[in-house]
C-alpha cells in the first residue's frame, strides 16, 4: 500500500497514506486518477493521493459498509459508546500531529485554529458517545388493551460528503450516523484529503469493526456523485455549497434516499444603537475573520444603525488591524493564514474588486498580498488575502447577496427595526443571523422574525455541540449536533401491541 513521508511545520516527518480506506485497511485505488494536495501557505505541492474509481471502488466501499451494517446495528449500545470514548482518547493522544496535518493541508494556523478543530472532534465524539446508551423511543397506552411504542432504527449505509473548510470537524459531525448504528462511506473534499486518511488508522486502532467507516478520496463530480447515485446507499449527509446541494437533491431521487444538506450562507449581523459597541465590534470581527472567513455561518454582512455607523466602522478597522494577525500557519501569534486554494484566493479577490466597483469604501485590507507575506519568500506564493472591510454597502450589492467565503466583511447601515429585518430577510440563504442590542424585547422579536436556522443574540458563531446547527431556505435542511442531530440518521418504526382487544 502506498504511503509517502511528509515533513510537518516543526520538521518532524510522518507517513501519509495515499490510497483509500476500506474494511479497516488502506488499499490501492483502481484506476490511475490522482488529486494533488497543495500547501496553501507556500503554494507548493505536498503530495498526490489516489482517487477512487467511481464504479469499482465506490461499489467496494458500499459493499464493505453494507456487510458491516447488521453487526454494527446489533452491537450493544455500551460497546459502541466505549469505542467512541476510545477513539476520542486516541485523538487526544495524537492532537499534535493531527493539528499539524490539518494545518498543512488547509492553511489553518496551528495554535489558533487547527488545534481547536481537533479538540472539537474530540468533544463531538464524546458528546455522541453519551447519547449512544441513552437514545430511546416513545410509548403510548391509548387503552388498557393496547400498548404501542416507537423504535428509532438506523437507516443502513450513509454516504457522508464533507467540505474543505473544516475537514475533520465537519467529518465528526457526521459520526452521529455511526453513533446511531449506521455504517458509512465518507468522501473528503478535493482540496483537503490528508487528515481523514490519517484519522482512519485511529478508527481501526480504537477497535471499530471493519466496514463501519470507509474513506474515499476523489472529485465531487466523479466519486461524490457516484456515492449519491448508488442504490446501496440509504442516506446522504452533505456539507458544502448550495450549488452542489441542489445537484445532490436531484441525484438522490434515484432510490428516494433521504438527505441532509448543510449548505452555504450569507448570515446577517444587525447592530442596534443601544448595543455594547466594544463587544459588538469584537464579536462581529470574530464572526467572519476566524478560519480565514471560510465559515458557512460567518456573519459576513453587517448592518449598523445609522447613529453609530461611522463609529462602528472605525472601531472595527482598528480592532481587526490589531488582532487578526496574518502570517505563517506555524507561527503561534498568527490568526489569519492563507485561503485553502489558489482558486479560493482568486474568488475572494474578485469579490473585493466587485465591491470596489459597486462603490464601497475600503477602510481596511483590499486587493494585493498582505504586507508581511509579500516580503517573505517562503510565503510569497501562498494563497493569502488581506482581512478586508468593505463599507458603505447597500443591501442590493452583489457583495451583500453572494457568499464570498473569505476574510471579507461587508458593512452598511439601517434606520430602524423594520429596515433591519427587511435587509436580514432579503437573502436566498438562511443559515445564521445575529443581533446586538441591550433591549431584550427587540432581540427576542428579531429571533422570531428572522428567516434563519440560528440566531445569536449579542454574539456571533458561538457554536455549541449541544445546540442544533443548520439552516433554512437555500442554506439547506436538517440539523447537525445536539439531540436533534440524532434524528437525521434514524427511522421511526411504530409497534402496535394488542393486549386483548378482540374483533
Ligand atoms: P463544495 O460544494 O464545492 O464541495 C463540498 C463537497 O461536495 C466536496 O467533497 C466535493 O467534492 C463534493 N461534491 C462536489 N460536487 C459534487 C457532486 N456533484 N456530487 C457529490 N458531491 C459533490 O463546497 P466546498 O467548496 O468544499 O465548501 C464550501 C461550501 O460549503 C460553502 O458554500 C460553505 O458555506 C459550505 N459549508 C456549509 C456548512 C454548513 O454547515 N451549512 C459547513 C461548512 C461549509
Amino acid at each position: 500500500m502506498s504511503f509517502t513521508s511528509i515533513k510537518l511545520a516543526d520538521g518532524t516527518e510522518y507517513q501519509q497514506p495515499l490510497g483509500l480506506f476500506i474494511n479497516n485497511e488502506y488499499v490501492e485505488a483502481h484506476g490511475s486518477e490522482t488529486l494533488t494536495s497543495y500547501n496553501p501557505s507556500s503554494g507548493e505541492e505536498i503530495c498526490k493521493v489516489q482517487c477512487a474509481d467511481p464504479k469499482i471502488d465506490v461499489d467496494l466501499a458500499v459493499k464493505a459498509a453494507r456487510d458491516a451494517f447488521p453487526g454494527w446495528k446489533a452491537t450493544p449500545a455500551i460497546e459502541k459508546r466505549d469505542l467512541f470514548y476510545k477513539l476520542a482518547g486516541l485523538l487526544e493522544r495524537d492532537i499534535d500531529i493531527l493539528s499539524k496535518i490539518e494545518s498543512l493541508d488547509t492553511g489553518k494556523p496551528i495554535a489558533n485554529n487547527a488545534k481547536y478543530d481537533i479538540l472539537e472532534v474530540v468533544e463531538v465524539l464524546k458528546y455522541y458517545a453519551g447519547w449512544i446508551d441513552k437514545a430511546g423511543g416513545q410509548s403510548f397506552a391509548p387503552s388498557s388493551e393496547k400498548l404501542a411504542y416507537t423504535l428509532h432504527q438506523p437507516l443502513g449505509v450513509v454516504g457522508c460528503i464533507i467540505p474543505f473548510n473544516y475537514p475533520l470537524a465537519m467529518m465528526s459531525w457526521k459520526w452521529t450516523a455511526i453513533a446511531t448504528g449506521n455504517t458509512t462511506v465518507f468522501k473528503s473534499a478535493d482540496q483537503t484529503p490528508l487528515s481523514i486518511l490519517y484519522f482512519a488508522k485511529l478508527v481501526k486502532e480504537a477497535g471499530f469493526p471493519a466496514g463501519v467507516f470507509n474513506v474515499l478520496s476523489g472529485t465531487g463530480a466523479s466519486v461524490g456523485s457516484a456515492i449519491v447515485k448508488h442504490t446501496g446507499v440509504d442516506k446522504i449527509a452533505f456539507t458544502g455549497s448550495t450549488a452542489v446541494g441542489q445537484i445532490i437533491q436531484q441525484q438522490s431521487a434515484v432510490n428516494l434516499k433521504p438527505i441532509t444538506l448543510e449548505c452555504g450562507g450569507k448570515s446577517a449581523n444587525m447592530i442596534f444603537e443601544d448595543c455594547d459597541l466594544e463587544q459588538a465590534v469584537k464579536w462581529s470581527a470574530w464572526g467572519i475573520f476566524n478560519n480565514m472567513g471560510q465559515i458557512c455561518s460567518g456573519t459576513s454582512r453587517v448592518f449598523v444603525q445609522e447613529s453609530i455607523y461611522e463609529e462602528f466602522v472605525a472601531q472595527l478597522a482598528d480592532h481587526v488591524k490589531k488582532t487578526y494577525i496574518v502570517g505563517a500557519p506555524s507561527d503561534d501569534a498568527v490568526i489569519v493564514g492563507p485561503q485553502v486554494s489558489k482558486k479560493q484566493q482568486e474568488r475572494v479577490l474578485e469579490y473585493i474588486k466587485i465591491g470596489i466597483e459597486e462603490g464601497c469604501k475600503v477602510p481596511l485590507g483590499g486587493l494585493g498580498a498582505p504586507e508581511p507575506i509579500a516580503n517573505d519568500p517562503a510565503l510569497a506564493n501562498g494563497y493569502y488575502v488581506k482581512p478586508t472591510i468593505l463599507a458603505d454597502v447597500k443591501a442590493s450589492y452583489r457583495i451583500a447577496k453572494e457568499e464570498i467565503f473569505g476574510p471579507v466583511i461587508v458593512v452598511g447601515s439601517f434606520k430602524d427595526y423594520k429596515e433591519a429585518l427587511d435587509i436580514a430577510n432579503d437573502s436566498d440563504y438562511g443559515l445564521g443571523s445575529a443581533i446586538f442590542s441591550k433591549d431584550i424585547v427587540t432581540c427576542h422579536k428579531f429571533a422570531q422574525d428572522v428567516e434563519a436556522g440560528m440566531v445569536w443574540i449579542n454574539s456571533s458563531n458561538d457554536v455549541d455541540i449541544n445546540v442544533p446547527f443548520g439552516g433554512v431556505k437555500m442554506s439547506g435542511h436538517g440539523r447537525e449536533l445536539g439531540e436533534y442531530g440524532l434524528a437525521n440518521f434514524t427511522n421511526v418504526k411504530s409497534v402496535h401491541v394488542n393486549l386483548g382487544r378482540k374483533l
